[in-house]
């Protein structure tokens, strides 16, 4: 037995051990090379191996990957070609056009369109359009395989619209690029197609335009009937201004035209306007002044974006500053000021051809800054209908009777009656000239004026 003395526990050097049969006790030694046998501990031991193995294959299998995202990547930019179009471009919405034509029956996941169109006696009509959805699309043209990715950003907004940001990305074969350029040439030309005959009309969406439902047909000027002489010189003095741009350049003039169209509500100052547009196959960009949320600059700018061959049209212009100091029901107040609305249509750096249109059923309630030459530069009134509107209406509907037209201005004689009102009038007659007639003096016909 060890004699414990003083120090609790023994020292290594001072510890014998006695085996069992009582042989000569050894001393245990400490061991000479630690760092080897750590070593050899490492290496030989099976678990540290097979780690180390893992390791080493899985930093092999990273290599390979990476090599391989390389490779792909490589291949790609060498083989293939891409072409991206974001939602905000023009081409964006022709080519989905383009393509529902294309490959909508062939097609596993669509999305719907949905277009409204309101026609002159109010009514609607919705018609669905159907395009590829969001996703992954495979398809054939002129013998050329493309992949048409559509993705939506979930997180990015266009914040100008409030719809979701979107991205068409479009690959084929390198050798195919040229594919790219006939493709859009013709979804460009469908586009147009589509448009030809038509008038589009323009609405503000945030700070751009945006077509409002689909292209309208064709308003005839000789649909509208103005009292003697006024179509004619609207029409010429407008032709005439279209074709003199190089005479407002030469005088450092901005090259822009206002037109101002006053008169009772129905005497047919937009519907002139729309066959006006149909007449010179423009197309129409309508601006409510009161609209929510229209400031100073975002009118500067619509202003000076108008689509090329466009009519700005201001419809009810009185209205927007009648109430300008004024908040509606919801607390708004509008934040265009009259100063901002004289700056946008003055348009100083304007060089392009901007014709605006204004029309108004109180002209005694516009500021005169705003009718001053410059900025109007013509004023029409459009009032209730004359003897030569109430005979060419009763002409336009019921062709050939002539004695019944006169009889019928006769029963009209000293009478007013807007031309909107006479409209509905030979509608509700349709082919009953007698009965339109004999009902002239009717409350029907004075109902409707306003
Ligand atoms: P306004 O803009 O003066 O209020 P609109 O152009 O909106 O009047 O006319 C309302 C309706 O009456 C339209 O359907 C239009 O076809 C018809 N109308 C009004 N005036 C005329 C006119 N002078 N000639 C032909 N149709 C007219």
């Amino acid at each position: 037995m060890s004699e414990v003395t003083g120090n609790a526990w023994p020292s290594p050097a001072n510890t014998t051990l006695t085996n069992a049969e009582g042989k000569e006790p050894q001393s245990i030694q400490p061991p000479v090379k630690a760092e080897n046998s750590l070593w050899d501990n490492v290496t030989s031991n099976p678990y540290f191996s097979a780690g180390f193995g893992l390791i080493g294959v899985g930093a092999g299998l990273t290599v390979l990957r990476q090599g391989l995202n390389l490779g792909t990547s490589l291949l790609r930019r060498r083989l293939l070609v891409t072409l991206e179009i974001p939602s905000k471009d023009k081409s964006y919405l022709w080519f989905l056009q383009w393509m529902s034509q294309q490959s909508a029956r062939r097609t596993q996941h669509l999305a719907v369109e949905t277009s409204y169109k309101q026609h002159d006696n109010g009514s609607v009509s919705t018609t669905f359009g159907l395009v590829p959805g969001p996703g992954n699309h495979f398809f054939k043209w002129r013998g050329v395989w493309l992949q048409v990715q559509r993705q939506r950003d979930g997180k990015m907004m266009d914040l100008t619209t409030g719809s979701p940001w979107e991205t068409i990305t479009l690959t084929t074969l390198s050798r195919d690029r040229d594919v790219f350029t006939a493709l859009l040439k013709e979804a460009q030309q469908m586009a147009i197609a589509k448009q030809e005959g038509k008038t589009v009309i323009y609405t503000s969406y945030g700070p751009e335009w945006r077509p409002f439902g689909m292209p309208r047909k064709r308003r005839m000027l000789d649909s509208v009937i103005l009292d003697n002489g006024i179509k004619e010189r609207i029409v010429d003095d407008v032709q005439a201004f279209i074709g003199s741009g190089k005479w407002y350049n030469d005088r450092g003039i901005p090259y822009r035209r206002g037109y101002l169209l006053y008169g009772p509500p129905g005497s047919g100052k937009s519907s002139f306007i729309q066959s006006l547009a149909g007449e010179l196959e423009y197309n129409i960009c309508i601006l409510n002044l009161s609209e929510r949320g229209l400031t100073d600059d975002r009118l500067n700018h619509l202003l000076s974006n108008v689509p090329e061959r466009s009519i700005m049209l201001l419809e009810d212009i009185d209205a927007a500053f009648a109430k300008r100091n004024q908040s509606d029901h919801q607390g708004y107040q509008s934040m265009l000021t009259f100063s901002g609305l004289l700056n946008a249509l003055d348009g100083v750096a304007s060089a392009e051809e901007r014709i605006v249109f204004m029309t108004t059923n109180h002209i005694e309630q516009l500021d005169p800054a705003l009718v001053r030459p410059g900025r109007i530069d013509m004023k029409e009134f459009l009032g209730n209908a004359t003897e030569s509107q109430i005979r060419g209406m009763f002409l336009r509907f019921y062709e050939n009777d002539q004695d019944l037209a006169d009889q019928f201005v006769r029963s009209l004689k000293n009478k007013s009656v807007s031309t909107a009102s006479l409209q509905g009038h030979f509608v509700y007659f349709k082919d009953k000239p007698q009965q339109a007639l004999e009902n002239a003096s009717g409350s029907q016909l004075f109902s409707s004026i306003s």
